[in-house]
């Protein structure tokens, strides 16, 4: 039985499963200063290094956590390697409505023939003028034309941008444009921040929606059936997934 399996668990409210996958992979770190988790009080330690971090319940509704799991998310995007990074306006008003105009850009694109696998999140423009997302591709690639047919075809503006990906050279590498609303964090936050609240509803309570068949190591092209176990391998092949036992907070 691995150590942190055999530390009771106090009643925190948190699942157990967070709490191992925490302490085998150390996947929710957060950037230095950013505040602890309210909801856990448990530390976890690095035996070989001595290197400690608190606990975190990972939940989007805890402006504590946000950060940190969009950090992740931004991760398993760069794991991802896309090779096409898109921008499509006036997508919809509403979180319902914004989903449905992308699944007919979704068909539309196959239509085309183009099989492209799509990670996205919607972004409000400034001045609460609409709505726009930034989205990430790989598969076949799409000219702008063809981007300009599926957009408008699906009910959206005809204003549309396409362009090679970059994948920041981070530690793991990481594509964090999407989620700044999210990452550009006011200082000294101590509860969820306007910007974050308001990305968060118009994305159905979500960082980032992406195709079945979006997740992937890029570098092996290995399929990856999901986000989590993506941000897990990313970790893993930046070599930042300790191995943490549970401390209790004093
Ligand atoms: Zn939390």
């Amino acid at each position: 039985m691995p150590r942190s399996a055999q530390v009771a668990q106090p009643n925190v409210g948190l699942a157990p499963y967070d709490q191992l996958e925490q302490a085998s992979l150390g996947s929710l770190r957060a950037p230095e200063g950013w505040p602890r988790c309210p909801r856990s009080k448990l530390e976890l330690i690095d035996p070989s290094t001595g290197k400690r971090a608190p606990v975190r319940c990972g939940s989007l509704r805890c402006y504590a956590c946000l950060v940190p799991v969009a950090l992740n998310y931004a991760s398993a995007l760069g794991l991802a390697r896309p090779s096409q990074k898109l921008r499509l306006t006036w997508v919809g008003r509403t979180h319902q409505e914004i989903r449905q105009r992308v699944r007919k850009f979704h068909r539309l694109l196959r239509r085309q023939g183009r099989q492209v696998e799509h990670a996205y999140s919607v972004e409000p423009n400034p001045r609460g003028t609409g709505n726009h997302i930034h989205g990430w591709t790989w598969g076949s690639p799409i000219t702008l034309e063809e981007l300009q047919d599926a957009a408008t075809g699906a009910g959206m503006g005809a204003e549309v941008w396409i362009g090679p990906a970059h994948v920041l050279p981070t530690t793991p590498p990481m594509i964090k444009y999407g989620l700044k609303s999210v990452l550009d964090y006011p200082p000294g936050v101590t509860e969820m921040w306007p910007e974050a609240r308001e990305f968060l509803e118009l994305n159905g309570g979500r960082l980032l929606h992406a195709t079945r068949g979006f997740w992937r190591d890029g570098e092996t092209e290995e399929p990856i059936p999901g986000v989590r176990p993506a941000i897990a391998v990313a970790r893993q092949r930046a070599g930042v997934a300790g191995k943490y036992g549970f401390l209790p907070h004093t």
